[in-house]
């Protein structure tokens, strides 16, 4: 490599070549993406001890380096892949990823917005529509996070400091057993006892029961206590439900709690008429966690938190420092330092900004809808086979199911399935029984793959059943 004065300052020379090898070393990977295998362990040993080798004291040669990239990441779960059905796939944008490398390379510093005024604008703009997407009032506003665990512990922080002050003991908060273990983590950070994050029971569709949840803040006020926020999934984790958003947020608001909604799954969604439909009452939420790398196809590591008053958040994590003297307050931008965890952060803006300007909204619309349509076609062909229980129809686009009989035949399904490496599929329990769970999410994901799991799933499950 071209070595001026200073090593580590690539000259422009240096910068293109490396740059085109990275990019054709990108546009070839992913071109095998969709025939590369759905899981493969075969060298993970292997290549886990080459890539643990420590670096050289000189320089390294960039293509093989890249080379070792490539047969890394090619062990485990080929999660950007059409075939990856488990968990939440989301694939990960390329745009968002050229996105990436130029806002990393720009390396602006946006903890606060003196430094990056219209970089901060361009990240408050996307938070401003993702709020009126959701219906949230004017001056609402929010933080680009890592995910949707960050972004509900700081909606906890904001919701504990505002409703209940300094001292927090006797704070109550309300989940179903459903709600995802980022809230109780979020609780347990922000120092309350995991005695205090009450599990409202579920009804037999999944959803939080209204009722037995006004019950419980009514005897844990008599009690003493001091319930102050109430949960509500727009998507749970184990069978994308969406609790019952607008009967939530009235007993919120009756009850004088906060109302934050966990919409890390569903919130893409937001984005089709069907979604929008189903989301209803999310309008009425005091905070709401979504993340891009599930539902909007963007790479791990993108969250959103939007909050009804940015003011709270400020109040729950605002701080100040000598050091940070010379730092004035632009008017109408936010300190994004001053809003979450971070001080120093990377900018996220881009990542978000540039694909939904550079594709349109429409694209994501369409590429949403194409998701529940295929989810659709999955269960009704699960549920109209005999040989499969599938008790719950889809709100968006998870399908849990399982072989009529014991939950060793469904282990052994699973296995199967995912022995064929053309797809890849994850399980839950439910209830105390094992379930099978496919989740169509994917940009990548089309029908011929949908078609080709359920060929895999009907074929593997004779095998399997007995
Ligand atoms: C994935 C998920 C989370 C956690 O989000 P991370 O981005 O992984 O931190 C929270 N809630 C729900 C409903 C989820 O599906």
């Amino acid at each position: 490599m071209t070595i001026g004065a200073n090593p580590l300052d690539l000259d422009r020379t240096a910068i293109e070549k490396l740059g085109r090898e990275a990019v054709e070393f990108l546009a070839g990977w992913l071109a095998e993406l969709g025939s590369a295998p759905a899981s493969d362990y075969d060298r993970a040993a292997e290549l886990s001890a080459l890539v643990r080798r420590p670096p050289a004291g000189g320089p390294g040669d960039f293509g093989a380096l890249l080379e070792t990239f490539r047969e890394a990441a090619g062990q485990g779960v080929n999660t950007a892949g059409p075939g990856y059905l488990a968990y939440f796939p989301a694939g990960g944008l390329v745009s968002a990823a050229l996105a990436e490398m130029l806002a990393q390379a720009a390396n602006r510093y946006t903890g606060v917005a003196q430094t990056a005024p219209a970089l901060v604008a361009m990240e408050q703009g996307v938070l401003t529509w993702f709020c009126d997407l959701f219906g949230l009032p004017a001056g609402a506003g929010g933080l680009v996070t890592t995910g949707a665990s960050p972004a509900t512990l700081s909606a906890v922080l904001a919701a504990r400091q505002h409703r209940l002050g300094e001292d927090i003991a006797g704070g109550t908060l309300y989940v179903t057993e459903h709600t995802h273990y980022c809230v109780a983590k979020a609780a347990r950070v922000a120092g309350l006892p995991a005695s205090r994050v009450r599990t409202v029971p579920a009804t037999g569709h999944l959803r939080m029961d209204v009722a037995a949840a006004a019950e419980m803040i009514a005897a844990d006020r008599a009690a003493g206590l001091r319930p102050f926020l109430l949960v509500g999934t727009a998507g749970t984790t184990d069978t994308g439900t969406i609790d019952p958003l607008p009967e939530l947020a009235g007993l919120a608001r009756r009850e004088g709690l906060w109302f934050h909604v966990d919409a890390a799954y569903g919130g893409g969604f937001q984005l089709t008429r069907r979604g929008r439909a189903a989301l209803a009452g999310v309008e009425e939420a005091d905070s709401l966690a979504l993340d891009p790398h599930k539902s909007l196809f963007l790479p791990y590591g993108t969250g959103l938190l939007l909050v009804r008053d940015p003011a709270l958040l400020r109040e729950a994590h605002a701080a100040d420092g000598q050091y940070l003297q010379d730092i004035g307050r632009m008017d109408d931008l936010p300190d994004y330092g001053n809003l979450g965890i971070e001080l120093t952060r990377e900018f996220r803006g881009l990542r978000l900004w540039l694909p939904l300007h550079l594709h349109g909204v429409r694209a994501f619309e369409r590429e949403l809808d194409e998701k529940l349509d295929l989810a659709a076609h999955a269960y009704a062909e699960l549920a109209g086979d005999p040989r499969f229980e599938t008790p719950w129809a889809p709100d968006l686009t998870v399908i849990v199911f399982r072989l009529r009989g014991g939950d060793e035949p469904n282990r052994r399904l699973l296995a199967a399935v995912n022995d064929s490496r053309r797809v890849f599929l994850s399980s839950t329990t439910i209830g105390g029984r094992f379930f099978l769970r496919l989740c169509v999410l994917s940009f990548r994901t089309h029908a011929d793959r949908v078609r080709e799991a359920l060929a895999v799933i009907r074929e593997a499950a004779d095998r399997c059943a007995g």
